[in-house]
């Protein structure tokens, strides 16, 4: 079983690399994170050498995977749906929060970050697709985050992340195109350098349309139970 992740992250990495070239991209401007919502930290552990970056969805679960020193010192970010209440467990401990979809939750991780003295690294999170089952900024919603953003001390925002509605990478690769166009409007003014989209199906597509972080799960780790 560990076996089969450690080849299955290998060759991912091999994949990113010949995309990237085929692209025109430096490799080394595209983050691999594996998404490790559900696994253990046994296997967790088995692939942080060929990934730079972990990514969970639960609070509860990157507390007690952070708390058995799952991640060894890797880089780990929050790219699931968070509650204003939980924003304590996360600040200070998680490198990136990508997820940040309203003033709301800004201002709270803000806040945190403040009374603990330091600066939390965040993403704002697109609903590129205006999907009703998503969580996510809508597109014009966004000035409005952004201005709140601008005044919260406790935050820097280095770019945007988004979850497209499910499709082949054809489909995604639009959606992509529209979330990068996005990005490259508020780059030089903000001074964005990461823009997180695509996911085990349509990572190809998104580096191709100027990605500079995948979030893997099923790809490394094989279908969910
Ligand atoms: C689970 C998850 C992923 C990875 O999805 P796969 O299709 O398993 O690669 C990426 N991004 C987010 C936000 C996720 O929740």
């Amino acid at each position: 079983m560990e076996e089969n992740i450690i080849a299955r992250a290998e060759s991912l990495r091999r994949e990113v690399e010949a995309v990237c070239r085929d692209a025109g991209r430096d490799p080394a401007s595209v983050t691999v994170l594996a998404a490790t919502k559900v696994q253990s930290a046994e296997r967790v552990r088995a692939v942080l050498p060929f990934v730079d970056a972990c990514g969970e969805n639960r609070v509860q679960e990157f507390c007690e995977k952070y708390d058995a020193g799952a991640y060894a010192g890797k880089p780990v970010h929050f790219i699931g749906h968070l509650q204003t209440n939980k924003v304590k467990f996360l600040v200070g401990r998680c490198d990136l929060i990508q997820s940040v979809d309203s003033p709301r939750l800004a201002k709270a991780i803000s806040d945190r970050a403040e009374a603990l003295g330091i600066t939390q690294e965040i993403l704002a999170e697109l609903n590129i697709g205006r999907d009703e089952n998503k969580t996510g900024c809508l597109p014009e919603d966004l000035p409005e985050l952004l201005a709140a953003v601008r005044v919260l001390p406790g935050l820097r925002l280095r770019g945007l992340m988004c979850v497209p509605p499910r499709g082949t990478p054809e489909e995604t690769a639009p959606w992509f195109a529209k979330t990068r166009g996005i990005y490259e409007t508020y780059t030089s003014e903000w001074g964005f350098d990461t823009l997180s989209m695509g996911m085990s199906g349509d990572w190809a597509a998104a580096i191709r349309e100027g990605s500079t972080l995948i979030r893997v799960g099923t790809g490394i780790f094989g279908a969910r139970i």
